[in-house]
């Protein structure tokens, strides 16, 4: 079988032949240094580190560039003059905006870390990409399809419209929609059409992060950088471009038509989109104030959870929905994902010691476990679909505990399947869905251990208070303190958080 891809470009699954056999280009939108990502940021991340994973083992040479964000990213709208989103946090704090860049770079890198994702190959940056940004603007403004108002450059997508069949295809909205869709926004009077948009933003007189342009002194539009980064370090056409759903529309279609202006074509043969996660059946958002931290995850101090899970629970949680599904977070999904990591996990060391004296079988058994495997990579052909890759591994755990405790005859498998079992496993589970032990750094049964220790301590602590025993449920909480676990007292009791 080979690799199908659902392309949002042409709303279909479609067989991946990449540009050049034997490489895959891939160009993901990164982060917007800000502030912390949430862990609806992280689902998209991990959910391109798997994909990423899987084009590596399928033996693909891959350039993989996410970018990071670090200017031009408004708050409000684009074309409306708003504020630089990192300038606004560095005026905020009374910092420069690139320590504010700096700070959430590197905490964005050690979330990664923590999920145990890859670094991509060219991690590029906005502020970088100055010069070349410039350069692109000057090259859509000399095939015509921008125009200059009083220092701002905007893009003609009246003209685009006319001359080519490009934009809209994406979002899947309507031409004629975007054309009269008008708002009341600043800057609004100097565009030609409301459908046109800033590539080109003449800064005003506060603005902090600026440089100087041909048109002006200011900055560049949000979507011009990734058409600038995805073509530098992957060409003027290439093969994969993806982002969460949430960015199809503006900054997708309008890298697509920012691309057709300068290089004549449309940027990647593939488009991939990944779905959002969701808390209380809204999408998890910064703005809307609906979110929750990977920190607040871990330790546990969220009222969105009663307890704290582990990066790899966390990560497992969201390898059991496919990428382009919603998926929401709560509790209850949280601990059965924490459960089901723990059962694979188990069956695969199983696995691991399990051996036979036939070097190979062609009994059913064998069988059974061979085409389970190989349907296990069937499924991630197809459109990466790791939650029914991952049942046909469960499926499997059955099998393997009964020939660990002899309900089942391992001479009935044979080496060879058993070998074939073990390289899969680890194929999948290691170096594809990107899972690592904790074992070393604390599992989760560690931490229910832990955990149930804490419930006993929490209720002497309580037992003592309740007979005004004040200098043992002091000295309770102050050995805690010491070394570091703090005691949270509300409403629904007592709670514990392992201290920063
Ligand atoms: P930002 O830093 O806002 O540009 O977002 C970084 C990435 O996270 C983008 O690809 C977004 O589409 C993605 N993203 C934002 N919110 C969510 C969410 N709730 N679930 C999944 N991905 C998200
Ligand atoms: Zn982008």
């Amino acid at each position: 079988m080979s690799l199908k891809i659902y392309n949002s470009i042409s709303s279909q699954k479609e067989t991946f032949t990449p540009l050049v056999e034997g490489r895959a280009g891939m160009y993901v939108c990164g982060p917007t240094v800000y502030s912390d990502v949430h862990i609806g940021n992280v689902r998209t991340f991990v959910s391109f580190d798997m994909i990423y994973r899987y084009l590596l083992y399928l033996g693909y040479k891959v350039r993989y560039v996410r970018n990071i964000t670090d200017v031009g990213h408004l708050e409000g709208d684009v074309d409306t003059g708003a504020e630089d989103k990192i300038s606004k946090k560095a005026r905020l704090e009374q910092v420069e905006p690139m320590e504010v860049v700096q700070r959430y770079t590197l905490g964005f890198h050690h979330v990664m870390r923590l999920f145990n994702t890859l670094d991509p190959s060219i991690e590029p940056r906005a502020t970088g990409h100055i010069l070349e940004q410039i350069e692109m603007v000057q090259k859509i403004m000399d095939k015509g399809y921008a125009y200059e108002v009083d220092g701002s450059v905007y893009f003609d997508t009246v003209k685009l419209i006319k001359e080519a069949d490009v934009y809209g295809k994406l979002s899947g909205r309507k031409v004629e929609d975007l054309l009269v869709e008008t708002r009341e926004l600043k800057k609004q009077n100097e565009k030609r059409n409301p459908a046109d948009f800033a590539i080109w933003i003449k800064a005003e007189e506060n603005h902090l992060l600026r440089w100087n342009a041909p048109w002006s002194e200011g900055f560049p539009g949000w979507h011009l950088e990734c058409s600038v980064m995805s073509t530098k370090y992957l060409g003027e056409r290439f093969d994969i471009h993806g982002g969460g759903n949430d960015l199809k529309f503006p900054h997708h279609e309008n890298e697509i038509a920012q691309h057709y202006g300068a290089c004549g074509n449309t940027p990647a043969n593939y488009w991939l989109h990944t779905n959002m996660l969701l808390m209380n059946g809204r999408k998890m958002s910064k703005s809307e104030g609906n979110f929750i931290t990977p920190e607040q995850l871990f330790s546990g101090e969220s009222e969105h959870i009663s307890k704290a899970y582990s990066p790899m629970a966390v990560k497992f949680f969201f390898l059991q929905a496919h990428y382009g599904s919603t998926l929401d977070l709560n509790d209850a999904s949280l601990g059965a994902a924490e459960k089901g990591y723990r059962r694979l996990l188990e069956a695969y060391n199983t696995l691991n010691q399990l051996s036979s004296e036939i070097p190979r079988s062609d009994k059913p058994l064998a069988i059974e476990i061979e085409e389970g495997i190989k349907a296990a990579f069937e499924e991630m052909d197809d459109d990466f679909n790791v939650p029914k890759s991952l049942a046909r591994l469960f499926e499997m755990c059955a099998t393997i505990n009964k020939m660990a405790d002899g309900q089942l005859d391992v001479n009935d498998a044979g080496q060879y399947s058993l070998d074939i079992a073990k390289k899969g496993f680890k194929n999948l589970l290691i170096d594809i869905y990107g899972l690592s032990d904790e074992s070393a750094a604390g599992t989760d049964d560690h931490m229910n251990q832990l955990d149930g220790l804490m419930k006993l301590v929490i209720d002497m602590r309580q037992q003592a208070r309740q007979n005004k025993d004040w200098p043992t449920s002091d000295k309770i909480r102050d050995t805690l303190a010491a070394i570091d676990i703090e005691l949270k007292d509300g409403k629904e009791g007592t709670k514990w958080v392992i201290g920063k």
